[in-house]
């Protein structure tokens, strides 16, 4: 195991670590590249599946309340079933884009 000067810090670590033990600065060039990417794509998926939530969410609601009546039956089952699950989905989706900005900071 050799030591390196951190090209941020300069103190001295391992050069065999990704991230800068004192700095976290990453050291992976190219990797971090690939990661970035990952980032983003992994930025548009949450995105994504934040929008389908989002329409389950409007379709449940439109649904429930279509032509001015409270809907009964299974559609009243249906209606609620894509009204609860795309809030909670689109609940959950939110709070992981916002913790997957955070990592990136
Ligand atoms: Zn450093």
């Amino acid at each position: 195991m050799a030591l390196i000067n951190c090209p941020n810090c300069q103190k001295r670590i391992s050069d065999k670590a990704k991230t800068c033990s004192h700095c976290h600065t990453s050291m992976a060039g190219e990797s971090e590249s690939k990661a970035t990417i990952r980032h983003i794509e992994k930025s548009n998926k949450l995105m994504n599946h934040s929008f389908i939530f989002m329409t389950l969410f409007v379709f449940g609601a439109v649904l429930w309340f279509w032509g001015g009546e409270v809907a009964q039956g299974y559609k009243l089952i249906i209606s609620s079933a894509c009204f609860a699950i795309g809030f909670i989905g689109y609940l959950i989706t939110r709070v992981r884009i916002v913790l997957h900005k955070r990592k990136s900071v």
